[in-house]
């Protein structure tokens, strides 16, 4: 296969690495796409319920845990993933190199447990991408300008995938999920419900305003703010092309990188 594209954004969520097996099946995806494109990003969630124990954890030693030391303990999580990531990889015989969200430039406020991104500085990824190596970003950290670790609160790993794909102009970022798309209702309560093929992103943004937690609200909004078109897809049919949701408006207005208020 030819590579005809540049730059992607892969975003695999804790549900798609809840075991160490499943390190494996998506490191197989990661080596699909990186036959298609030349720069691949991949950000990864922290495994399972890997956050939950941990908020679990704080609480045993402490009720009223400092909010800046719970960051400083959540953000393991992910770096737990990207870790995996880069061994799974490696031991398919692809080099990849992971990297933690202040050593990706992810700047954010100085809000412990839901910083705002403010700028994304990618300065140490960018020889690594021309080299065509695959470069995972652990999500939901950032640091702030105080040099402090930040997390972006609950689920907001898909908020950092968004913000990378701005910064490095990627074509799009698709979320590994284990659903199809985005449904009209939840697909685990109704198996009838009705799945999109494509939504504006004001549908988005009401769909998980109403609860959906398939995408993290913030990132709609950031997409929609740099018309970064986004796709959500099933990670066991990733191959089956029209199986999935894309989120983009028909009016496309151009990259103007702007990122949270
Ligand atoms: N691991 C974090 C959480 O569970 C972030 C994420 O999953 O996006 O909230
Ligand atoms: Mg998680």
């Amino acid at each position: 296969m030819e590579i005809t594209n540049n730059c992607i954004v892969l975003k695999f969520g804790g549900a798609s690495v809840s075991s160490p097996e499943a390190f494996s099946s998506i490191a197989d995806i990661i080596l699909h796409r990186k036959k298609m494109y030349k720069k691949v990003i991949v950000v990864v969630s922290a495994m399972g319920d890997t956050t939950d124990e941990l908020i679990s954890l704080a609480h045993k030693v402490n009720p009223n845990p400092p909010r800046r030391e719970l960051d400083m303990l959540l953000s393991v999580g992910e770096r737990i993933s990207i870790a995996l990531l880069a061994m799974a990889l490696a031991a398919k015989g692809t080099e990849a190199l992971s990297f933690t969200g202040s050593q990706s430039g992810i700047i954010t406020t100085n809000d412990h447990a839901n910083a705002k991104i403010v700028n994304v500085k990618p300065h140490r990824l960018l020889p690594h991408l021309e080299n065509e190596k695959i470069v995972i970003v652990a999500g939901f950290q950032g640091m702030s300008l105080e040099g402090e670790i930040t997390t972006l609160g609950r689920g907001g790993s898909d908020t950092t995938a968004v913000a990378l794909a701005i910064a490095l102009k990627a074509e799009k970022v698709e979320f590994f999920k284990d659903v199809f798309g985005i449904y009209e209702q939840d697909p685990k309560k109704n198996v009838q419900a009705r799945l999109f093929e494509t939504l504006s992103y004001q549908e988005a943004y009401d769909i998980m305003n109403k609860g959906a937690q398939v995408l993290h609200n913030r990132c709609v909004r950031l997409a929609e703010k740099n018309s970064l078109p986004l796709r959500v897809l099933s990670f066991e049919r990733y191959l089956d092309e029209k199986l999935g949701t894309t989120i983009q408006d028909t009016m496309n207005s151009g990259h103007n990188t702007t990122y949270e208020d």
